[in-house]
């Protein structure tokens, strides 16, 4: 599908030139061609200009229309001249084309290589009709046990699947050569397709979009760019790494086609659970029991982090379930800490020695209010 696409296929109706109907089969195109031609041929009208400039005329649709892959193309850009753009100019002006054009007088041949370039420079639907070539993205899992988690570090990853072939880095082309441009989409990785004004750019079959193919292909990877086997990365993960984070390494993923840019590699972080820590977002949590007296009356209480005991203050009358923020003592995060949450809850003792037990009869006989007056049914 390459070659020049002329200025004049917007001007010039060869179906009207041939004397076929646009529908028209290319047995009719060529019968309709050979009498035109033979009626127009210099040799059987010497010296005459008009009937030169109409037998030329008549090659030059010839050209176009005998050929099924012009011909496509010709009738992309006649459905594009003839609905709108062509009587209205063509916004932001003609790609590749000198200006002026179409008021200007300046009939050049333009070349744009490929008609991907033409519509996609037209309608900006370049980007949105194809995607890049580009390998495919892979994904895998580590799991990381709570306190690597909360150090970082590096982990191992293996990767099973296809890779860059070593012996020709991935271009499939046989070392000592390199690959050739397409010469279906002119390196571009995409061509016209028929589907209407707004979808026309399409990945090129040829190439799979990567512009470019390969005529000595690599021996050791079949011209593929790629083999299938174990690569084995060192994984860097981030201090504080959450559960079910997707870390992104950069053109690990699988080979582009034809050495076109491989995809990426996520790498998703399982963490594992803590005995007594919980996480909170950056911030950790953690259950610390106390005695009723301790609650009431208050109290100091060594409280562990994840460097070392802290002190917690417990202050007099500290109900059960209050939660106290120990700054800093939380997960890394970026530029810092977290929090540790510690939420003290009122241990009861399920054994009571006889002087526990004594003990608190007394306490029992010396507080005279219920704590259940508020609910009106004692008093
Ligand atoms: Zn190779
Ligand atoms: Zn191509």
């Amino acid at each position: 599908m390459n070659g020049d696409v002329r200025r004049e296929w917007f001007e010039k109706d060869y179906y009207q030139v041939l004397g076929v109907p646009k529908n028209a089969s290319g047995a009719e195109i060529k019968k309709s061609y050979r009498k035109l031609a033979q009626q127009f041929h210099p040799d059987a009208n010497p010296g005459n200009k008009e009937a030169e400039e109409r037998f030329k005329e008549i090659s030059a649709a010839y050209d176009v229309l005998g050929d099924a892959d012009k011909r496509k193309q010709y009738d992309q850009v006649r459905d594009m001249a003839t609905s709108g753009f062509g009587a209205g100019g063509f916004p932001g002006g003609f790609p590749g084309g000198g200006g002026g054009w179409p008021g200007g007088v300046r009939y050049e041949t333009f070349d744009v290589g490929n008609l991907g370039d033409l519509f996609g420079g037209l309608f900006g639907s370049r980007q949105g009709a194809a995607r890049p070539a580009r390998g495919d993205d892979l994904e895998t899992e580590v799991s990381v046990s709570f306190d690597e988690a909360m150090r970082g570090g590096t982990v191992p990853v293996r990767i099973q699947g296809p890779a860059p072939c070593q012996a020709c880095h991935g271009s499939g082309a046989e070392p000592g050569t390199s690959p050739a441009t397409c010469p279906q989409c002119g390196g571009a990785g995409q061509v016209a397709t028929n589907q209407g004004l707004f979808s026309m750019a399409q990945t090129c079959p040829r190439c799979r979009g990567s512009g470019r193919v390969v005529e000595h292909p690599c021996k050791a990877c079949k011209g593929t760019g790629s083999v299938r086997t174990t690569r084995r990365f060192s994984v860097r993960i981030p201090a504080g790494v959450k559960d079910g984070a997707r870390i992104r390494l950069g053109g690990r993923g699988e080979p582009g086609p034809a050495g076109a840019a491989p995809g990426d590699l996520y790498v998703r972080v399982g963490v594992g659970r803590h005995p007594l820590f919980g996480r909170k977002g950056n911030d950790l949590t953690l259950d610390v029991p106390v005695t009723f007296a301790e609650a009431a009356l208050g109290a100091n209480v060594q409280v562990p982090t994840l460097n070392g005991a802290v002190t917690l203050k417990v202050p007099s009358g500290t109900p059960s379930g209050k939660t106290f923020r120990i700054r800093g003592k939380g997960a890394p995060k970026r530029g810092g800490f977290g929090d540790l949450l510690v939420t003290v809850r009122v241990e009861v003792p399920q054994k009571l020695s006889r002087d526990e037990k004594d003990l608190l009869q007394k306490l029992q006989l010396a507080q005279k209010d219920s704590p259940r007056k508020r609910l009106g049914v004692e008093a």
